[in-house]
Order: structure tokens, then sequence, then C-alpha cells
């Protein structure tokens, strides 16, 4: 136990401070903290405004005998008299206090625990809400604790008080008391990493102030001032790392450097059924600009579902195979790679270029062949899943490298096709797409390595998809409707979420389907399409169905991405509340992709408030970045896009969306930072890069920057 506050440091064992022993310090390793630094990093959750004590009697002249407005109170005095009333959930509780001046009611309501805790003759502190009842001014339901006489030295006046994360054994009280212990002798040797002529142009305080007005703010404005330097720093470290990782990809890596001139910009164009929209034309323009650098183009292009993201990327890889280099695009499903073989094998017809396709079923010879061809340079563009990303691919020359929907990719996937053109020194250029937008607040943190483009508005002549939320009990009515339009020459997506039958009683395809079949939908050719259905078969049910002889389709949501058949305008999804935000936004980008109108079902009983806000989000917006902003807000930036895989901390301070501003601003500074001191060498930057290593060199692979 240290003798005195000097002896208390940083690194000082909680189990030494006063009134810590053994039995606490096991509590307080169960929320992470071992040592005095620990404790100071603990921060509050939330503060309760405490008023400063009151004189009964000048209460009871100052609140207002009829109907008066509640409000809110502090008083502290002796418990005159006690007493229970009714039982159960009606029972309450009522203690008249004293405190020399005069006489107030407290009353508490549900609270049978009460008549154990409180007697006559304890002199306690309450605060909260107060009206006048007839005589009395009653409050009702407050808080209150025991009136220590030498606990707070100096007197209640109007404070913060912190509420401290804690869980029973440690209650917010005990871990304020073990923060009062050390908080002084703690920020004295706290070091401040940022230096005061940057704090002071960017209007934060210094480290140590900042950390007493968390911990002991004065008022709001400190709790502001404080929370928002630490939420700083968090963003500023992890922009410094995006950034240092970035720079020392561009100084190291080398790519292709891709031919491009007017005239192979018109051969490629003319390979394409449509002239370009404006938002297209405009990311060409981003990724002509990179992809003809040396630098390794490292691009995101946003584009909701439908907005045409696919010749942007067969526009980068038809530059790639110019050149005399190959190209690989990466889908997340199998349906999906193959939907992009038969989509580029339909545009390229008749050229040079040599496609392939690989994923988990090219196998045995085919798979030597297709492995050795690439080795080898007769393939220019590879199609496929992870499968490419299994050791044995290897390129002549990877130039090009997209990656559609992203989202169900982590960083380390990325990394890894990226060390895939062979050469050590050099890496092919990577594009990646995304139909579910990363909300611009993760795009600038978990994404922030990437360049981004986005494509804002949707082809020519398309149609807003019509969004319905029907009840289960009305799902025949919805097929009855279906099956008109289906006799009308209009054709179906009908999405369940199951395969087989299962304990949970929700639909699934091959009983959906037989139950369509000799229901509502007998007149219509139905198909079935899961995962388990073999490559042939699913390519010729696509094939068929995109051709007109299926008028529906029964399916799990493996058509979520990928899919592509404008004369499909109804999608009806069966339970509905099971699936994600993101991923219904997805599967209702099926329909409304050509020039008739479209229209999406969502047939659904939501069980939790969370199931029926992604439903009224959906029927509210079409707009896929809102959808991306609500997905945020209901689900937390953890569960998004990989943020979890991408092994970056979870903020402590920090809160997106609300810091955005905060956070711009500490992109803009690290950009600059790293601009000027690119290893951040030197006496200066020494503790801002230990911090910088410590909180996410490991995460983000920073080991060699330095
Ligand atoms: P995404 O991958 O962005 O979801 P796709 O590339 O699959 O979208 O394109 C969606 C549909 O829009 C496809 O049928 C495609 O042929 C069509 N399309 C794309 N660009 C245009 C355009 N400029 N003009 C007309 N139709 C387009
Ligand atoms: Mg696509």
């Amino acid at each position: 136990m240290p003798a005195d506050a000097t002896a208390i440091s940083l690194t000082t064992n909680i189990a030494e401070l006063r009134g810590v022993g053994d039995r606490r310090a096991a509590a307080f390793r169960r929320l992470g903290i071992r040592c005095v630094a620990d404790l100071l990093l603990h921060l509050p959750l939330r503060y309760e405004h405490e008023l400063p004590e009151q004189s009964i009697d000048l209460i009871n002249q100052a609140v207002p005998p009829e109907h008066g407005a509640d409000r809110n109170l502090a008083v502290r005095g002796e418990v005159l008299t006690t007493r229970s009333r009714g039982s159960g959930r009606k029972g309450r509780f009522e203690a008249t206090l004293h405190d020399g001046t005069g006489t107030i009611l407290l009353t508490w309501f549900n609270a049978p625990w009460m008549r154990e805790k409180l007697h006559p003759g304890a002199t306690i502190r309450a605060w909260g809400r107060a009206k006048r009842w007839g005589d009395y001014v009653q409050m009702t339901n407050p808080k209150w604790e025991m009136y220590e006489e030498e606990s707070p030295p100096e007197g209640r006046g109007e404070r913060y008080r912190p509420v401290y994360p804690g869980h029973e054994e440690l209650p917010s009280a005990t871990i304020e008391k073990a923060v009062d212990e050390i908080l002084t002798p703690a920020l004295e040797k706290l070091e401040d990493h940022l230096h005061a002529d940057y704090r002071k142009g960017a209007a934060l305080p210094p480290l140590r102030d900042a950390y007493r007005m968390v911990h002991r703010p004065e008022d709001e404005e400190e709790i502001r001032a404080g929370r928002r330097r630490l939420a700083f720093d968090e963003l500023l470290l992890l922009q410094l790392g995006v950034m240092l990782k970035r720079r020392h990809r561009r100084e190291t890596l080398r790519a292709p450097a891709l031919k491009h001139h007017e005239g192979m910009d018109q051969h490629i164009r003319t390979r394409f059924p449509f002239p370009l929209t404006d938002a297209q034309n405009a990311v060409i323009t981003d990724l002509v600009a990179d992809l003809t650098r040396q630098e390794p183009m490292n691009r995101l292009v946003q584009g909701d579902v439908g907005a045409g993201k696919t010749v942007i990327a067969v526009y980068a890889m038809l530059m790639a195979v110019a050149s005399d280099h190959q190209a690989a695009l990466m889908a997340p499903t199998a349906l999906l790679a193959e939907q992009h073989l038969l989509s580029i094998r339909r545009m390229l017809e008749g050229s040079r270029v040599r496609i392939g396709l690989l994923t988990a079923a090219t196998k045995g010879a085919a798979r030597q062949e297709l492995l050795q061809d690439l080795a080898e340079g007769r393939i220019d563009l590879l199609i496929g899943t992870h499968a490419l990303l299994t050791e044995q691919v290897a390129f002549r020359s990877l130039g090009v490298v997209v990656i559609d929907e992203q989202h169900r990719f982590g960083v380390h996937q990325r990394a890894t096709i990226r060390a895939k053109s062979g050469d050590p020194r050099s890496a092919p250029h990577v594009l990646v797409m995304t139909a579910t937008p990363i909300p611009r607040t993760l795009s600038l943190t978990v994404f922030g390595d990437l360049d981004t483009s986005s494509i804002r508005s949707l082809p020519p002549g398309r149609q807003p998809i019509l969004t319905r939320h029907v009840l289960p009990e009305k799902a025949p009515d919805v097929y009855r409707y279906v099956a008109r339009r289906i006799a009308q020459g209009e054709q179906a997506y009908i999405v369940v979420p199951v395969i087989e039958e299962s304990a949970a009683g929700l639909k699934d395809v091959e009983s959906h389907h037989r139950h369509l079949a000799q229901g509502q939908l007998s007149q219509a050719r139905l198909a079935v399409l899961h995962g388990r259905i073999g490559r042939d078969e699913r390519e010729a049910v696509m094939e068929r169905f995109r051709a007109g002889s299926i008028d529906a389709l029964v399916a799990t949501s493996v058509i979520e991405v990928g899919v592509d058949v404008p004369n499909a305008t109804m999608m009806v999804i069966e339970h509905a509340e099971r699936f994600g935000l993101a991923q219904l936004h997805q599967l209702r980008g099926r329909v409304g992709r050509g020039t008739k109108k479209s229209l999406c079902v969502l047939i659904a009983e939501p069980t939790t408030e969370e199931g029926g806000a992604r439903i009224d989000a959906l029927v509210s917006t079409a707009d896929g970045f809102a959808i991306a902003e609500k997905d945020l807000a209901i689900r937390g930036p953890g569960e998004l896009f990989g943020a979890r895989q991408a092994g970056v901390a979870p903020f402590r301070v920090a809160d997106l969306p609300r810091d955005l501003e905060l956070l711009r601003m500490a992109r803009r500074d690290a950009e600059a930072w790293v601009r000027e001191n690119p290893r951040l060498l030197g006496e200066r930057d020494a503790l801002l890069k230990k911090r910088l290593l410590k909180a996410h060199g490991k995460a983000l692979g920073l080991g060699d920057v330095g």
C-alpha cells in the first residue's frame, strides 16, 4: 500500500490502492482494470446531474399549491416516519423527511425493498421530481443515498456525478471512490502526445485536463470538452494508422501502369449494349487516372443495387487485358460468379479475350488445366469466388482485381489477393465494388485506406419500386395478385428463409414451392433455386428464367446478389423479419431493373422492435445510402461490413455518426501529419507513435512502417 499519493504511478497495481483488497482487485479485473492507467481509462457512462440542496422550508414556499409542474429538487434530512401501503405491484412506501426547517413527503411506488432499507432516524439525501399534493410537497420515486458526514468535503452544491460501468460486486460508487484516490497523482504523470501548438489550433484541451473533465466535470461544457478531446484522440490514432499503412503501400509496392487511349476507350465501349450514364463515366474517369499510374489502385466504388457497376468492372478489366495483363473478378457466391461469367461472355462475344471460371466446384483435371492456363497467361480474365484466394492460384501477370460486393470480404482477403501477382514488390490494382453502401462514417474508418467513387444515379428509365408490408394471413391475396401479373407476362422471385423444413416452423423452398404450385400459382411455371443445387442445374434454371420460360423462382437468399433479369418485376419475401436490413435491400434490388413498374412485398409479422424497425425502414425508403445509415443506427457499427473482421478495436469514447465532424478533422489532420512526417520520426512525435503502435500496430500490420 503506497504511503502517500506521490507513490501512485500509472502502472501501480490496483490492489495497492487504499480501500482495495484482493477481493475488490479481482472485481476490478473483471472489468479489465489492473492498474491505475486502466482505471483512468475507465470512463463514466453518463452523469447524474445533482442539484444543490435546498431547505424544505424554502421548497414549501416555492412549490405552488395547485397543479404546479414537477420540479427538480434535492433535499437532505432525517427520516421521521416510514410506512408501507398496499402490496405487490400496487404497493407503495412512504417516508417523511425533516431537515429542521420543514417536512417533505417521499413516496416510492413498486419498491417493497425500501422497507428493509430505510428506517426512521436515518439521515439521507434525496433528489428527483417534486410536486405539491395538498399540504405536503411530495417527491415521487426520488433517488437517494445515505448521507455520510465525512464523504463530501465541499458540501453538496450542484454537480455532475459520474456513473461508471460496473457490476454487482463493483458498483459505480466504489469505482468513483477509487478514481478519487488516483486521479490527481495519475494525471500528474500523464504525458500528452499532442503538442501544445497543435492542440491550441484544434481547440483541444491538454490530455490531463480532458481526463479530469470527464471524470470530475464541473459543468456540462467540461463533459463535452473532455469527451471531445478523448474521442478525437481515438479517431486521430486510427486515421494515422490507416494513412501510414496506405503511404507505406504506395511507397513500397508497384502496380503495372496500364495503357489508355481514345481508341481503346472506344473499343471497350462498343462492347457495352448501352451508352454509359454520366455517373458511370465519372467513375471511369477516376479509375483511368488510377490505373495508368504505377501506384496500386485501392478504390471502392459504391453504387446502389442496380446502379450499373458491372460495366465499370469490365472496363477496368479490359484495360488490363489490352495492356497485356490479366484481370480477376471475385464474387461472394458461385451464383453471382456464374452470372457474371454469362453476362461478360455475352458482352465479349467474338473478341479474343479468354475467360475462365473458378469456384469451389472447379475440380480435378479441369481445375489443374485452368490453373496452368492462368499461370502461363492463356487466360486473360478469371471470374470466381473465394476459391481465387487459395494458394495454388497464381497468375502470370495480374493487373487488375475486382472484388464485387465488398461487404463479404474482410481486409485480410484483400491483402491475400493483392499478394497474388507473384512478385512481392508488385501488386495488382484493386477495385472494390459494393451495392450495400458503406455509411460515410465507416468508409472513413474501417475502409479509410480506400479511395472512393460513387455512382449516385441509376440508369435511365427506372421506375421506383413499390414496397409493401403485408401480414402473413394476407399472403394468399398477394399470390393471387402475383398470378395475375404473371398471366400478363411478368416474372417474380419468391424468397423464403430456409431450404428444408425446419423446427422453427419457417417456410422452406421445397414445401413452399409445392404449396404455391398446387395453390395460387398453379397456372405459373415455377422453379426452385438454392445453394444446394448443382452448378449445371442452377445455370440452366437461371437461363430459362432469363429467357422467360420460367415465370417465378422460389428461392433462398442466394439470389440476393448478382441476379439480373429486367423482366422480373415482383419480389415476395416470406418471413421478411428474419432478414437483415441490408440484405432485404439487396433482395429488393433484384426487381426494378427494367422499365416496368416493380413491386416488393414483405410478408412479415415482426415480433421484435428491431424487426419492425427494419421493415419500416425498407417500406419508407428506397435509397440504399439512407438504409445503410439506418442499419448502422439499428445494429451498431461493429456488426457491419466486416468492421469486426478488420480487427479494429471499438471506440471507447468516439461515437459515430455523432462524431462525424471530429472524424473529418482527424482525417484531414492525419493526412497532413503523414505527409509531413511519413514515419513519425523524431522526438516530437515519439509518444504519438508509441501510442499509435500500441493501439493499432498489430491489427493494421504497421510493424514495418516505422
Ligand atoms: P449493379 O451491379 O450495380 O447492381 P448491374 O451492373 O448489374 O448493377 O446493372 C443493373 C442493370 O442495369 C443491368 O441490367 C445493366 O445491364 C443495366 N445497366 C447498367 N448500366 C446501364 C446504362 N448506362 N444504361 C442502361 N442500362 C444499364
Ligand atoms: Mg453487381
